[in-house]
């Protein structure tokens, strides 16, 4: 993680440590609280039938495991637009969220804290299917005969799915 050195507010050094309630990044001259919070991210899931839609990874984390189509949202996007334009970047699909299936936090993560937010698409058509954007392969699978994922997370947004 890459933190602001100098306070925004005062220009004082920043610190890390307890104050108003929890350990934070501020400012121990101006008592500015400098605050960090978890990135949200789209997490999709695609049915197609009795079939459900994963990515090869292209790139780490999770080079070359099976995974859920997806990613971070951008500034000035719902959270639907974020769906919807990673859907389109990493497949080529286009179609609607139909629901949101549930969360998942995870910790720590080589980009932080990362709020991943499962979402149902469905698809319009799937004859434009092609692989791109940090996906180097697409494939739909039986639900009867998923592989393992790249994420416990993206595993706990498939059980919301599948329950
Ligand atoms: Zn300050």
């Amino acid at each position: 993680m890459n933190y602001y050195k100098y306070c925004s507010q005062c220009g004082e050094t920043n610190t890390h440590g307890y104050i108003d309630g929890n350990h934070r990044y501020h400012c121990t001259h101006c008592k500015a609280i400098h605050y960090q919070n978890p990135k949200p991210t789209a997490t999709l899931i695609c049915p197609k039938g009795d079939h459900l839609l994963l990515g090869r990874r292209a790139f780490s984390p999770g080079k070359g495991e099976w995974g859920l189509p997806g990613g971070f949202m951008e500034l000035n996007e719902t959270l639907y637009d974020a769906a919807l334009r990673e859907l389109k970047e990493e497949t080529n699909l286009e179609g609607k969220v139909t629901r949101i299936l549930g969360t998942c936090s995870h910790y720590g993560s080589i980009f932080g804290d990362i709020l991943l937010i499962g979402l149902q698409v469905d698809i319009d058509n799937w004859d434009a299917m092609i692989a791109g954007d940090d996906v180097s392969e697409l494939k739909l699978f039986s639900i009867n005969n998923l592989p393992d994922l790249a994420f416990d997370c993206h595993t706990k947004i498939l059980s919301y799915y599948l329950k």
